[in-house]
């Protein structure tokens, strides 16, 4: 199964309420992995690398306060969105939640729908295309809604992993992806395919963008891997 949907890591000890979240968010379209406590949730965050994280304050163990102090001191994950759940309304609370750097605040109880609108809202930020944003990059649009293509506004022809491959790299225009990274996102890590494998499709999506024109914008970078411009 190929990924190119969000990851969510749901963080909730209260098996019920884990469900729930879990049940909505995957009829959202969105792949979840849960943990019921802190140190789950911190290994899965280093193992699955989710694309953004609902996190329940009041956990056994290390509190989700912690878990995100922790997150968001570490550059590997300070970008990743962290959206907190919590019982307590106080005001108080909740300037401690932002202080932490979570990115959102919902108070239990809460509506779904309100929580599922919080959780593409911050994914609009980081996984845009994902969540069927219209991206562009110089001459090209690329409109995940519709999964059209366009340079110059002459349609493009594209497979399904070179469209995938193009809208993560239009996601982040100069970010250099390794192959290992472009493998996890765009094939998904469950699934052997050769490293050479994303060479293939690289030079497929080169084709296709040039194919009227215009200069090459995907780069080579020696020993690292490939970016947009
Ligand atoms: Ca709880």
């Amino acid at each position: 199964m190929a990924k190119d949907h969000p990851t969510v890591l749901v963080v909730e000890d209260e098996p019920a309420q884990r469900d729930v979240l879990t049940y909505n968010l995957e009829a959202e379209g969105f792949e979840v992995v849960s943990a019921g406590d802190g140190e789950e949730a911190l290994l899965l965050v280093a193992e699955v690398v989710p694309d953004i994280i609902v996190l329940d304050w009041m956990l056994p163990g290390i509190s989700g306060i912690e878990i995100c102090r922790r997150l968001k001191t570490k550059s590997e994950t300070a970008g990743i969105p962290v959206l907190m759940l919590s019982a307590r309304s106080e005001e108080v609370d909740r300037v401690r939640g932002l202080e932490t750097g979570a990115d959102d605040y919902v108070v239990k109880p809460y509506s779904v729908m309100e929580l599922m609108a919080r959780v593409r809202n911050q994914l609009r930020r980081v996984r845009p295309a994902a969540v069927g944003q219209r991206l562009e990059y110089e001459d090209i649009i690329l409109d995940a809604e519709t999964h059209r293509v366009t340079r110059d506004e002459k349609p493009l022809k594209l497979g399904p992993t070179e469209f995938r491959l193009l809208s993560t790299f239009m996601e982040k225009p100069g970010r250099v992806w390794s192959r290992e990274q472009l493998l996890d996102r765009v094939w998904g890590r469950d699934i052997y395919v050769d490293s050479r494998t994303v060479d293939v499709h690289i030079g497929r999506l080169r084709k296709a963008l040039c194919k009227h024109g215009g200069d090459d914008p995907l780069r080579t970078v020696r020993g690292a891997g490939y970016a947009l411009g």
